[in-house]
């Protein structure tokens, strides 16, 4: 393949694009591999197309290598297999629906288990056609609260999702170790840093689901790992250990207090130590119970729900562990004018207790859940439901229970490792390129699918679901690869493996032709800097911007039968005897 920059359809920008804010999304439109088109859609220029196809390439070998065979399904899907299985309703305001010229029901799909399945349904019939694997590499829409970074998170990308159909558990997990090595081998290709880490709470079942998270600051992923196990996970499946319940009735009395102008923890503590309540000065914000209240919205109710979570008062509640946690419900913050609608909760003290002249929260209607450390025999200084009060000795298992535990507090750095004694966490930021899943009998369940057995009793067939995204790797590849200069494609991926720069007139450009022909006829993708007028410091930075491998410079020393061969990533640079440079690349 031969490119050359004098035709090719490009434009590099000197300045980084107002809406960028993460290093890969102003790269790649500096450098001219994509254009915005929409809110959270992209235009592919050539050079952005060839890298496309190039992961494209690399994940459809490795699929290939475990037997899986690509299909192609269309984007405009009915409303109907999505209504089996209940994600017309789930899926909330998270897609694309629309209707047709006879006001039919249609969504652009955000993923396909509903159409493999009945694929499947539809042609497979025998257990002597199991165990199968499916996917294909397409368009998906997915109408994402905060569309950002460029391809990172797009509102239409490209995945490659693969579907597997197996006769038994066994048959899953054997299809699911396929995959995650078949993800191991594509990552390692692409030469992505990466962890794998467990993307469900260990409760629900060890390694059911695995996320592969390539490490970047701009990832919007916070994963864990131990310093004495190999426990990583996402924050959102980090299971809290709860401390061993005490008993109750072993404590004092709850007491209520004056609290004024203490709406906030800080300034709570403070008036706690300086007035020694309880007898004591030595209060910290973990003493107290924080109770955030929240509005929740099943898909499918119009009305919310009120939803009161207790947590340590040192901790935040994180967004993404209680959306993890609540979905497919969607939280929101509780307004002012909710506050207004509420009486019953004093907006800056609320607990959850009853006292003689008032109901506890649970009591009252709210539904009231606390983090796993709220256990049994714990004593909290929290609100006392009255304007300037607080209480201590707010036991639970005596001055209130609640209706369950929530996983909505912040994990940090230093928290026990759920996983081992001893062992504590640390903390990293991650872009998710791949998730792999076992899901079981969902969908087969939705959609009747059997097989018929060996002994004419029809089994159930049980699945997986893996997807990679395609076009979010271009943008994380860009994250982990990129210095101040510009882009710096590892060879996998790199749109041509050499940038072979005419570096002044005439006999340059001829030998800068001639050398890219010769290359491009032994088999190495060349872009070839042939532009007319334009100086060699300006084909230089754009050669820096746009991230080649290896840049070959042919330059003044052409006269003493010489070219320079530069690497990308090191900077490193070495001259070549013209009669040489084709070997020396290939
Ligand atoms: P996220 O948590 O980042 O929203 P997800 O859990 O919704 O991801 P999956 O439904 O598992 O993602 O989709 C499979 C893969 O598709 C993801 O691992 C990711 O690489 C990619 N992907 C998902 N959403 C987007 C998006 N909005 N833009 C680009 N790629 C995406
Ligand atoms: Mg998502």
């Amino acid at each position: 393949m031969l490119l050359r920059m004098s035709t090719l359809f490009v434009r590099t920008l000197r300045e980084d694009p107002a809406e960028a804010e993460v290093p890969s999304h102003k790269l790649l439109v500096r450098a001219g591999f994509i254009r915005r088109a929409a809110p959270g859609g992209y235009t592919f220029l050539p050079l952005g197309v060839l890298v496309r196809e190039k992961i494209a390439t690399i994940v459809r070998e490795e699929m290939a290598a475990i037997g899986a065979q690509e299909v192609s399904f269309p984007s405009l899907l009915p409303r109907e297999p999505y209504e089996a299985t209940h994600r017309w309703t789930e899926y909330g305001n998270d897609i694309f629906r629309l209707k047709d010229r006879r006001n039919a029901d249609y969504l652009l799909g955000p993923t396909h288990e509903e159409l493999f399945t009945l694929l499947v349904k539809d042609l497979y019939s025998s257990y002597k056609d199991f165990p199968v694997i499916l996917y294909q590499v397409g368009t998906k829409f997915r109408d994402e609260a905060r569309p950002r970074a460029g391809l990172l998170r797009g509102r239409e990308f490209v995945m490659k999702d693969s579907y597997s159909f197996d006769l038994s558990d066994d048959g899953l997990r054997a299809s699911y170790a396929a995959h995650r090595d078949a993800y191991v081998k594509i990552f390692d290709r692409l030469g992505l840093k990466y962890t794998v880490v467990s993307a469900m709470a260990g409760a629900m079942g060890g390694s059911a689901s695995e996320e592969f998270l390539a490490h970047a600051a701009a990832g919007e992923d916070t994963f864990v790992g131990c310093t004495a196990c190999d426990y990583a996970a996402n924050v959102e499946a980090v299971t809290t250990p709860a401390p061993p319940a005490t008993d109750p009735s072993s404590r004092p009395a709850l007491e209520v207090h004056d609290t004024p102008d203490t709406p906030t923890i800080e300034s709570l503590v403070d008036l706690a130590n300086a007035r020694r309540l309880g007898n004591r000065d030595d209060w910290t914000a973990a003493d107290t119970l924080k109770n955030v209240v929240l509005k929740i919205t099943t898909p499918g109710s119009t009305e919310p729900e009120v939803l009161i979570v207790g947590v340590p008062g040192n901790r935040e509640v994180d967004m993404k562990r209680l959306e993890a946690s609540l979905a497919p419900a969607v939280p929101s913050m509780f307004e002012a004018e909710d506050f207004a609608k509420n009486p019953d909760l004093v907006r800056g003290y609320i607990g959850p207790q009853g006292s003689d002249d008032r109901a506890s929260l649970s009591k009252l209607g709210f539904r009231y859940v606390v983090d796993p450390r709220v256990v049994t025999g714990t004593a909290w200084l929290t609100g006392a439901n009255i304007p300037g009060k607080h209480a201590t000795n707010v036991v639970v298992g005596r001055d209130f229970v609640p209706d369950g535990t929530i996983e909505a507090a912040e994990v940090r750095a230093g928290d026990a490792c759920p996983a081992c004694t001893g062992g504590t966490l640390t903390t990293r930021r991650g872009i998710e390129v791949g998730h792999i899943f076992q899901l079981g009998r969902r969908y087969a369940d939705a959609f009747g699918l059997d097989a018929l057995g060996p002994d004419s009793k029809p089994i159930r067939i049980t699945m997986g679901s893996y997807g990679i995204g395609v076009t979010r790797l271009i943008a994380t590849i860009a994250e982990q690869y990129a210095d101040e200069r510009g882009l710096v494609w590892p060879e996998a991926v790199a749109p041509a493996a050499v940038h072979v720069i005419a570096a002044g007139k005439g006999a340059q450009v001829d030998a800068a032709l001639q050398i890219a022909s010769e290359l491009s006829a032994r088999g190495v993708s060349v872009l070839v800097d042939d532009r007319p007028g334009v100086s060699a410091g300006v084909k230089f930075t754009d050669a820096e911007l746009l991230g080649m491998p290896k840049a070959v410079v042919v330059g003044r020393r052409l006269a003493d039968g010489f070219v320079e061969v530069r690497t990308r990533a090191t900077g490193e640079s070495v001259d070549v005897p013209v009669a040489d440079i084709v070997a020396h690349l290939t």
